[in-house]
């Protein structure tokens, strides 16, 4: 091999993952102390149009991406998981009830994973191997969930946040896609959600509420820097109600709630268009092939 096709290889530049997690501004974590699940129907749902509002945009950008669906949207909307998927982009799973994993029991957990997973798989006619834990609940406390997972048939996961926050985050974990070691021995591919290291510290990266509420330099800054200048694939995540200004507001939700829910709705849509053109970016398994995973976690010494 010569010394210009080593040059070449290294600069062909990975793909990222672009993700949605689709579900409605209803059903978000922030507003779980003030909106009983029994009561989402009576919300007047938004997903269908911002979903669409996405796959235009990604349309426009010519790129795939990967959208894990909640299995209750799914249920009622199963026209919308079809329209996903015939544009070509991938379904994954986002569970069922959005619930915090660590606070179910593996029982129960196992029980809606296996149905949103059914769920999706009747629309799409395929199987759904990757999953995305509400809320990215997946944690120290609910490692046993990537047991079930691997019984389940899935292949991958993408939640896991090498972070310190009060809701999730499994600090110290690796930042780039890696193979996890269940304990009882399935493997799986984990994508973890994005961080860049400033000072030491790893900062939020991946989308979200952080994009809204970071200037998009900043968030253009610190994922290209989390991706180590194009070397690493990350993931970006998104939700359909983050591009949704008109919104029904929830009432009594709280300050934190009402800021992490509704700040910088309306800049959302015209940042997310920026950095479809600034990185390249695909579907999670398209990210994931482009790269050659170096990382394992094995669970068995995990935390033990
Ligand atoms: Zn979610």
């Amino acid at each position: 091999m010569t010394i210009q096709e080593d040059a070449t290889a290294y600069n062909v530049p990975v793909k990222h993952a672009m993700t949605v997690d689709v579900e409605d501004y209803f059903q978000v974590s922030a507003f779980a102390q003030v909106i009983n699940p029994a009561d989402w129907d009576k919300w007047p749902s938004r997903v269908e149009a911002n979903t669409e509002t996405l796959l235009l945009l990604f349309e426009r950008a010519n790129i795939k991406a990967t959208f894990f669906v909640l299995g209750w949207v799914a249920e009622r909307y199963p026209a919308l998981v079809s329209q996903i998927a015939n544009a070509g982009h991938e379904i994954a799973s986002h569970g069922y009830s959005h619930q915090l994993i660590y606070k179910q029991s593996p029982a129960v957990f196992k029980e809606e994973t296996l149905k949103s997973k059914q769920i999706l798989e009747d629309i799409v006619q395929q199987a759904v191997l990757g999953y995305r834990a509400a809320s990215y609940s997946i944690t120290q406390e609910s490692l046993w969930a990537l047991d079930i997972l691997g019984e389940l048939g899935f292949t991958w996961d993408s939640s896991i946040f090498p972070v310190h926050h009060d809701r999730y985050g499994m600090p110290g974990t690796p930042e780039e896609p890696y193979n996890i070691l269940t304990r009882q021995q399935h493997t799986l591919k984990e994508f973890p959600l994005t961080t860049a290291k400033i000072m030491g510290l790893a900062i939020p990266a991946a989308g979200g509420g952080y994009f809204r509420q970071y200037p998009y330099f900043l968030s253009r800054y610190l994922f290209e820097k989390a991706s180590l200048n194009g070397a690493k694939p990350r993931v970006f995540y998104l939700h359909p109600w983050e591009i949704d200004p008109d919104q029904p507001r929830v009432p009594n939700a709280g300050r934190l709630s009402n800021f992490r829910h509704y700040t910088n709705l309306k800049r959302c849509l015209p940042r997310l268009e920026r950095m479809l053109q600034d990185f390249n970016f695909g579907t999670v398994s398209e990210s994931l092939a482009s790269y050659e995973i170096h990382q394992s976690l094995d669970l068995q010494q995990y935390g033990a």
